[in-house]
């Protein structure tokens, strides 16, 4: 899954100039579905944290109103079949005011309804979850209408019980610790490495080819079978995203 993140070449001062930076990250998953053996699937989505820059160049109701036109050029991406899914969205990973924090809630709710119109899923970007936060975010989910199911929690602990996820989808970042503690809660999660390519901090934040070192790590000890890791890392990505990894 290739998430789109914001690029500094191409600021964003409307709806039009999401669609714009949308190409770059669907062309690199196009190159990569063209050059190399990788399946690649893009995932589109205004920025949570571009509100807060927009809210003070042009006021709160028009930095909503952008970044609504940032969903609605998202979901036409995934009409189109470019995209499978809408995100990263959802609010800041850090303290905002109550005002950036209600509008980014209003915000979330429009890309969950559009993803909904267009049955595909939203990868969420959030302050770090925890039961608490994840019932939140599964709120937000009914009030737009979308099902649990279809929102993937980027950057998730490894709450893979329902009572901890509350049937959100958790996309669990692959450290060794939260691995063992996912599988020995289930198998309904997958993994993430929240790899950044970003030359000033390379690996960060794990290094791309982490989640099939680890799966390959825990199948040879014994601590994962091949059966639970196809349901981890294909049964469960190809139900979530409707794609076909085979
Ligand atoms: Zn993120």
């Amino acid at each position: 899954m290739l998430c789109h993140l914001p690029y500094a070449e191409v600021p964003i001062s409307s709806a039009e100039d999401f669609s714009r930076s949308y190409e770059i990250t669907i062309g690199m998953a196009e190159r990569g579905n063209a050059e190399t053996e990788v399946k690649v699937f893009a995932c589109v989505g205004p920025y949570p944290v571009l509100l807060l820059g927009l809210a003070e160049r042009y006021g709160l109701s028009r930095a909503v109103e952008i970044m609504k036109g940032g969903m609605e050029g998202a979901q036409k991406l995934v009409r189109e079949g470019k995209a499978v899914a809408i995100g990263e969205i959802g609010r800041p990973h850090f303290p905002v005011p109550p005002d950036i924090w209600d509008a980014s809630n209003e915000i979330m709710r429009y890309g969950m309804e559009l993803a909904k119109e267009a049955s595909c899923p939203v990868v969420l970007h959030t302050e770090s979850s925890d039961p608490a936060v994840m019932l939140d975010l599964a709120s937000h989910a009914d009030r737009a209408g979308i099902s649990r199911d279809k929102v993937v929690k980027h950057y998730s602990p490894p709450l893979v019980l329902n009572e901890e996820n509350h049937g959100l989808f958790p996309s669990v970042l692959a450290s060794r610790t939260s691995v063992r503690e996912a599988l020995s809660k289930g198998d309904r999660f997958v993994l993430e490495t929240d790899f950044l390519d970003e030359p000033s901090r390379p690996g960060a934040v794990m290094n791309i080819n982490t989640v099939p070192k680890r799966t390959k790590a825990l199948i040879a000890s014994g601590e994962l079978t091949e059966e639970r890791a196809f349901r981890i890392h294909m049964d469960n990505p190809e139900r979530i995203y409707g794609i076909s990894i085979d």
